[in-house]
């Protein structure tokens, strides 16, 4: 048999089979997948397509894998798990390209994810022009991530942070003992600062803009540290030695050293941030930035965009052979780039900026030049952020990865993608438990012929369920915001019509996400929290019950100018509603975020078993001491720290898994315990706890989003995007709120199959119909079709976009000869 390190052309063109998969909720599934083909695999959102292409497939690829390395290399893979499955057989060795958010790694790039970067710095190396008597310098020299390359200021990083009297004392009427120096740390050691202070002779109960300049001075910048001995004002009983660092050694240090995120953020606070001076931001050293190709230094290329990049690569420069080659191979490399509608992106751009498809696709074209073969590249909605111009590129990429002996597996809502595949793996009728059964595997055509798809009605135009047409609304008012300055937004007038619903369009790169999701969010934010940080102040749904992103992505500084924003008085609250996990923990699950799992305590509480036990509402709770097993404090999991593997759980042996102590376990509502109930699916609880009012509530309007085949104790941990998504909107729908909320969406139906579009799409307009406004970015045509209103920018990426095209009703949009987005939603509005 073939092991996943096995080479590929001992393995003859035929089939991957497959038997006996149970993961999650596959029921038992056999089926044979076509080998040096584009599969396919599709169904409703929840219905295991992810499960068999990700969670078998590629799984056990990877398990053989991981199995057939040295012991001591296995520590630094991530090993995936075993899956559920009795057999599978010919199977090739697979790479995942998911969907994952950029490496927080600040270092890393568009360049140096592609390698772009490293076949440029071998081009400045070998063919660029050096000033009179320099040395050439090897490729190392041109990157910001090596100890050669560095610039020796800001050790590459192209961003100098400063600390000024302003940054660092943020109020002078302090004393140093009431906390003038705000830079310091707290507690403990902030303490210990000021006895060093005070045992230095200096007066720390002066206000601090009474004492003298050189005070102030060498307080907040000596470099000097001198370390005295301190007699404890209080309460420690022993003299001891003391270290002094300035309020400056002290940020510097923290920011060089520490391993903290929060940390670091507190004392990136008292910095003032901006470009390197003696690199100008490129992080490079003065004799990198003085070799040129085509009168460009590398810190140039780096910072234009791939097009542009292309055409500098193009003209006629380097005569020598070497130069030659490289610019031809960079050139092919960056038309892939192009193809895939990458074209505005920029080699210097840091990948936590991007979007997750935007990445996902940079990875596609990495793959084209890897020269493998003979492998299965399991991907996840490749066309997620594509608009429909941009979708046949990448289709023939993804001919290319066959034609070159592969295999491609994808995970795929959109249909026009799944029409142009060979084979389709259609799993389902629904999501859950009612799913995971493969309706049908075979030539896409065949479909046709399964009544039991839903799949099926949205693949063949001729059965397609579109929304019933409905009359067009009526804006109640507008929000205007004029000299929008941001990105490629250069100086941009834009209005937004309150309370009805309006999809924002355009190319990639074009500027949408710009636009809305950063502009128009930041801007009422403020607006509506003039007091708070603009990148805080905007309320998401992701921390309404007190979750905290533990690991802020990085904020670059980013230039915004925004001259006057009119009507957003109108507005009371704002509210964005996005993919991000409602939690992180298996501590958080859909019953405690939607806040039904309140009801169901008290429920528990009133029983007369747990009267007679004196048991409260709190002992039903895994959150708190008292009712939940104490192994796992309440967790149901533990976390096994493996290696450096993190993030792995096992249940808990004391409990089975429960969360709770056998005493809790006891106490039965409706011969049903506290865990038997968290066990239930939404769509049986509602009959279950029918006579529970304020649950019944939360729980219909999750079935009515189509996640009736949830459980309620389903940790967060193991939610998709979409069901995330949905889990926000429903808590949304079901607190009736009175007053004017903007709701802002980017690409709410990615991961999204067409028949849960609808049903998304009936809960917007449910939103709408409540009095408020809804502003959705979006490529899903059936979704703009169904808008209100819709605001067309391009008309390309990048440079080239960053304008309104047209702004109208749908059929306006439709009319206008220079939008891109026309021909498409031609084929969809009625
Ligand atoms: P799809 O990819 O079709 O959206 P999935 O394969 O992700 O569906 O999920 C199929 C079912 O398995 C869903 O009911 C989902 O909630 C459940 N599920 C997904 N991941 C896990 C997991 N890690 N543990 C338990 N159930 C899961
Ligand atoms: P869309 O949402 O339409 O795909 P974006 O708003 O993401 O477009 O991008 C518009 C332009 O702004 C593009 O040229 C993109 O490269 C640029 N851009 C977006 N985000 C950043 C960023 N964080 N840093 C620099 N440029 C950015
Ligand atoms: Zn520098
Ligand atoms: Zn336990």
């Amino acid at each position: 048999t073939p092991t996943a390190t096995s080479v590929s052309h001992s393995i003859p063109t035929g089939f991957v089979r497959v038997r006996g998969a149970r993961e999650n909720n596959l029921q038992n599934v056999d089926v044979d997948l076509p080998r040096d083909s584009i599969v396919a695999f599709t169904g409703v959102s929840g219905s295991g397509k992810s499960s068999l292409a990700f969670g078998t497939i590629f799984a056990e690829a990877q398990r053989r894998f991981f199995e057939s390395v040295a012991p001591y290399a296995r520590r630094l893979i991530q090993q995936g798990h075993s899956p559920q499955v009795d057999e599978i057989t010919g199977l090739p060795p697979a790479v995942a390209l998911q969907q994952r958010r950029g490496t927080p790694n600040s270092r890393s790039s568009v360049g140096t994810v592609t390698t772009l970067s490293n076949s440029l710095r071998m081009l400045y190396s070998r063919t660029g022009v050096y000033p009179d008597g320099a040395l050439r310098l090897e490729s190392d020299s041109f990157s910001p991530n090596t100890a050669m390359g560095a610039c020796p200021k800001c050790q590459g990083l192209g961003t100098a942070h400063t600390v000024t009297e302003a940054s660092l004392v943020l109020d002078p009427s302090l004393s140093i003992r009431e906390g003038a120096v705000t830079a310091w740390p707290g507690a403990w050691q902030g303490k210990n600062l000021r006895d060093i202070l005070t045992a230095l002779g200096y007066d720390v109960d002066k206000p601090w803009e009474q004492l003298s300049r050189a005070d102030r001075d060498w307080i907040l910048f000596t470099e000097e540290q001198p370390v005295v001995n301190i007699m404890p004002e209080r309460e420690r009983p022993r003299p001891y030695k003391g270290k002094f660092w300035s309020a400056q050694s002290y940020v510097m240090h923290t920011l060089a050293d520490s391993k903290s995120t929060s940390v670091r953020n507190r004392v990136l606070k008292y910095v003032e941030s901006g470009p390197c001076l003696m690199c100008a931001g490129s992080g490079l050293r003065s004799e990198a930035l003085a070799v040129t190709f085509n009168g460009r230094t590398i810190a140039e290329l780096n910072s234009l965009s791939l097009t542009e990049l292309r055409r500098v690569l193009d003209r006629p420069a380097a005569s020598n052979t070497p130069g030659e080659t490289i610019t031809k191979d960079l050139t092919r490399r960056l038309d892939v780039l192009l193809d895939l509608g990458l074209g505005y992106l920029s080699l210097g751009r840091a990948t936590p900026t991007l979007s997750p498809g935007e990445m996902q696709r940079l990875r596609i074209a990495t793959q084209l030049r890897s020269g493998l073969f003979g492998v299965i590249y399991v991907l996840d909605e490749p066309s997620a952020g594509l608009h429909p111009a941009d979708a046949e590129p990448l289709l023939a990429v993804l001919e290319e990865l066959k034609s070159s002996g592969n295999s491609v597996f994808i995970v795929e809502h959109n249909m026009d993608v799944v029409r142009r595949a060979d084979w389709v793996i259609d799993v389902g009728p629904y999501a859950g438990e009612q799913g995971g059964v493969v309706l049908y595997s075979g030539p896409t055509a065949g479909l046709k012929d399964v009544p039991a798809s839903i799949t099926r009605k949205f693949l063949f135009a001729s059965e397609r369920p579109v929304p019933a047409a409905r009359e067009l609304r009526h804006p109640l008012g507008w929000l205007s915001l004029t000299g929008i300055t941001r990105h490629n937004l250069r100086g941009l007038d834009a209005k937004f019509p309150l309370g009805i619903l309006t999809a924002v369009t355009g190319v990639s790169g074009s500027g949408k996400s710009t636009l809305v999701s950063q502009v128009l969010a930041e801007t009422v934010g403020l607006y509506l929290h003039p007091d708070l940080d603009p990148s805080t102040g905007i309320a998401s749904t992701a921390s309404m019950n007190g979750e905290k992103d533990d690991q802020p992505e990085p904020k670059p500084v980013e230039i915004t100018t925004v001259e006057t924003i009119t009507g957003a008085d109108l507005i009371d609250r704002l509210v964005r509603v996005d993919q991000k996990p409602i939690g992180r923990t298996p501590r958080s699950n859909l019953a405690t975020y939607t806040g039904l799992f309140d009801a169901v305590r008290t429920t528990f509480a009133a029983t007369p078993e747990a009267r007679s036990r004196n048991f409260g509402a709190s002992r039903f709770s895994f959150n708190v001491a008292g009712g939940r097993c104490e192994t796992c404090l309440g967790e149901g999991f533990v976390a096994v720290g493996l290696l450096f593997l993190p993030g792995s759980y096992m249940p808990c042996s004391d409990c089975d898994g429960t969360r709770y102590n056998p005493e809790t376990l006891e106490v039965t509502y409706c011969n049903k315990n506290i865990a038997e109930v968290l066990g239930l699916t939404v769509d049986a609880a509602m009959v279950f706890l029918a006579d529970v009012p304020s649950a019944l509530r939360s729980l219909k309007t999750l079935s009515e989003v189509g996640l009736g085949y949830l459980r309620l104790g389903q940790p967060a941990t193991e939610l998709s995007g979409g069901e995330a998504q949905r889990i926000k909107l429903a808590t949304e729908l079901q607190r009736a709120r009175r007053g004017h909320t903007l709701y802002i969406l980017d690409e709410p139906t990615t991961g999204l199959h067409p028949a849960d579009v609808l049903l998304l799409l009936a809960q917007l307009n449910r939103l709408v119909d409540a009095g408020n406004t809804v502003i959705v970015v979006e490529h899903d045509m059936d979704v703009v079709a169904a808008a209100d209103w819709v605001i067309d920018i391009g008309p390309e990426g990048g440079d080239k976009g960053g304008c309104i095209v047209v702004a109208g009703t749908p059929h306006a949009v439709v009319a206008h000869p220079a939008s891109r987005t026309a021909p498409y939603l031609a084929q969809c509005v009625s």
